[in-house]
C-alpha cells in the first residue's frame, strides 16, 4: 500500500491532503493522529483538557508537524472534511452538532481501523451486548486458536483495533469486542458474523434513550455475511437482527440455555449442541462440548460460550475446537472468581458486575447467597433485581454511596432478609463488609461480591474493589 493511498475491501479512502480533525487525545486519539498524518492527511487534534498529560502528548504530536489545540474541544476547525473521534465523546457535543450542520462525517476508532484494513484483511467476528462481551470474545479467540487459526481478541480489550489492522502480525480472523459507543461511530463496519449477547439499560445518559442505545448496538449486524447470532431469551436482540440489512444468504442463528430448535445452539442433558451449522438441521445436531467444559459453568457464562461457539462455527470451526477452546479458556480477574472456601462457605468475587443486569446473572448462579452490594448506582433502580433474586438471599451487606437505594428495594421486596448497612467508605470498609457477611453465612452458602454498581465512590476501579474483597477474605482466613 503506497503512502497516502488507502485501500480496503469495502471502501476506498484517500487521506492525502484531507483536513482531518481528531477529537480527543488519549489512548485512541494519539495513534489515530499519527497514522492519519503518516497517510498524508492535514491533521488537527482538539482536546477539552489542558493538563500535564495532554501537554506531553501534544508536544509529541507537534514534533511530527501535527496541529494540537488544547482546552478547546468544542470548536470545529476551519476546513475540516472528516472528524475522527475518541469513542467516549458524547454525540451531543457542540463539535458534532457543528459537524452535522456542515455535513462533515464523524468516525470513531473502529471505523478508522475498518477503513485502514488492507485488501486481504482478516474478517471480523464481532461481539457486543450489555454484559459478557470480554468473556465471550476471549472464549471465541480461545476456540479459534484451538482450531489452529491465527487470531487475537481485540477492540475494547487488549490490543487496539488500529494496532491489529496495521501491525506486522498476520491474522486469519479477529475476535472483536465492540462497545455501544464504538458502534455509534462506525457507520460502514461490516462483520463476517456478529452477536448482541443481551440488551439491558446502560449508558443511557450517553445515548439519550434506550431506543438509541439499542439502535447503536444493532449496528453490529449491518452487512453481516454469514450469521447474525442472537439470544433466544432476549427478544430485543432478535428484533435487532430482523431490522438489520445483511448480505444475501446471511442467517439468523439463536443461542439458548434450553433445547435448541433448528438454526439454534443450545443445551441438551448437560451437552452444548449445535443445530445451526450441521447438515440437515431439521433432524441433526452436533455435540460441541459439555457444560462442565465452560469455566465457570454459571448459566450466563454458558450463554456466552454458546454465542462464542456460534460465531466460531459460522467461521467453519470444527466441533472439537469448540470443546478444546472452551476448556483452555480462563476468565479474566474479578468475573465470578472463586477466592476461597472458609468453614464451608464459598467466597466469590464478581466485582465486574457493575450494573444490575450483570448482578442478576451473578445472583442466579448461586443459592443461598450473602450478597455484598452497593457503590455508584449510575441512575439505576434495584426493584426488579431484588424482587427476582430475593428468594436466594441469606442476607445482604451494603456498602457505598448509593446503598440506600438497594436497602429500600430490599425493604420492599425482601423484608425478611437481614441487611447490614455499612456507613463508612474508608479503606477498612471492605474488611468489615466481609466480616459481616461471614457472620450471616452458614455452611453451604456463598458470599458473593456482585455490587450492581460502579466502584468509583470508594475505589479507583472494579479491579481495586475486587482486590480489596479478596484481601479481606484472606485476612479472615489467616
Ligand atoms: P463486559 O465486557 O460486557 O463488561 P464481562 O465479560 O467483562 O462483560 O463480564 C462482566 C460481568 O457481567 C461479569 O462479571 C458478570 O457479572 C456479568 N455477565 C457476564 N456475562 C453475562 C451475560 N451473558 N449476561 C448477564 N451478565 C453477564
Amino acid at each position: 500500500m503506497g503512502s497516502g493511498q488507502v485501500t480496503s475491501t469495502s471502501e476506498l479512502f484517500d487521506f492525502q491532503g484531507k483536513h482531518v480533525t481528531v477529537a480527543g487525545l488519549g489512548v485512541s486519539g494519539v495513534p489515530a493522529a499519527k497514522v492519519l498524518h503518516a497517510r498524508g492527511a492535514v491533521v488537527t487534534v482538539v482536546n477539552d483538557g489542558d493538563d500535564a498529560r495532554a501537554r506531553e502528548q501534544a508536544a509529541e504530536l507537534r514534533a511530527l508537524g501535527i496541529t494540537v489545540r488544547l482546552g478547546d474541544g468544542a470548536t470545529l476547525p476551519e476546513g475540516t472534511e472528516l472528524i475522527v473521534t475518541a469513542p467516549g465523546w458524547k454525540p451531543d457535543k457542540p463539535l458534532f452538532l457543528a459537524a452535522g450542520k456542515a455535513g462533515v462525517p464523524v468516525w470513531g476508532d473502529v471505523e478508522l481501523a475498518w477503513r485502514l484494513r488492507g485488501p486481504d484483511a482478516a474478517p471480523w467476528l464481532a461481539v457486543t451486548g450489555t454484559n459478557g462481551k470480554t468473556t465471550t470474545v476471549q472464549m471465541l479467540a480461545s476456540i479459534l486458536e484451538a482450531a489452529g487459526l491465527r487470531t487475537a481478541a481485540v477492540g475494547n480489550i487488549g490490543v487496539s483495533l488500529l494496532d491489529a489492522v496495521l501491525g506486522e502480525e498476520r491474522y486469519d480472523v479477529l475476535a472483536v469486542e465492540l462497545s455501544s459507543y464504538q458502534l455509534h461511530w462506525a457507520p460502514s463496519l461490516r462483520a463476517h458474523s456478529a452477536t448482541v449477547l443481551n440488551l439491558a439499560p446502560d449508558h443511557l445518559d450517553w445515548h439519550g434513550s434506550m431506543e438509541a442505545y439499542a439502535r447503536d448496538k444493532g449496528r453490529i449486524y449491518e452487512g453481516n455475511k454469514v450469521a447474525c447470532v442472537y439470544n433466544v431469551a432476549d427478544k430485543a436482540t432478535e428484533d435487532l437482527v430482523r431490522e438489520a440489512d445483511v448480505e444475501e444468504g446471511c442467517r439468523a442463528v439463536g443461542f439458548t440455555l434450553g433445547t435448541p430448535g433448528p438454526s439454534q445452539l443450545g443445551v441438551v442433558d448437560g451437552i452444548l449442541v449445535d443445530r445451526a451449522f450441521v447438515e440437515n438441521r431439521q433432524k441433526n445436531a452436533q455435540e460441541l462440548a459439555e457444560v462442565s467444559d465452560v469455566n465457570p459453568p454459571a448459566p450466563h457464562n454458558i450463554a456466552n460460550a454458546l454465542a462464542a461457539a456460534a460465531l466460531a462455527r459460522a467461521f467453519g470451526v470444527p466441533a472439537t475446537a469448540v470443546r478444546d477452546g472452551l476448556r483452555a479458556f480462563r476468565p479474566d480477574a474479578h468475573r465470578i472468581a472463586h477466592v476461597a472456601d472458609i468453614d464451608g462457605v464459598a467466597y466469590i468475587d464478581d466485582s465486574k458486575a457493575t450494573n444490575t443486569h450483570a448482578a442478576e446473572a451473578s445472583l442466579a448462579s448461586y443459592e443461598p447467597i450473602v450478597w455484598i452490594a452497593g457503590g455508584l448506582a449510575k441512575g439505576a433502580t434495584f426493584d426488579e433485581l431484588v424482587a427476582r433474586s430475593a428468594k436466594r438471599l441469606r442476607g445482604a451487606v451494603l456498602i457505598g454511596a448509593d446503598r440506600a437505594l438497594i436497602r429500600d428495594a430490599l425493604a420492599r421486596h425482601a423484608p425478611e432478609v437481614p441487611v447490614v448497612d455499612l456507613d463508612r467508605t474508608d479503606t477498612g470498609a471492605m474488611l468489615q463488609a466481609v466480616t459481616e457477611a461471614k457472620r450471616l453465612a452458614r455452611p453451604g452458602d456463598t458470599v458473593l461480591l456482585a455490587p450492581a454498581c460502579a466502584s468509583m465512590d470508594m475505589f479507583t476501579n472494579y479491579n481495586q474493589r475486587g482486590d480489596a474483597f479478596a484481601a479481606a477474605v484472606r485476612e479472615l482466613d489467616a
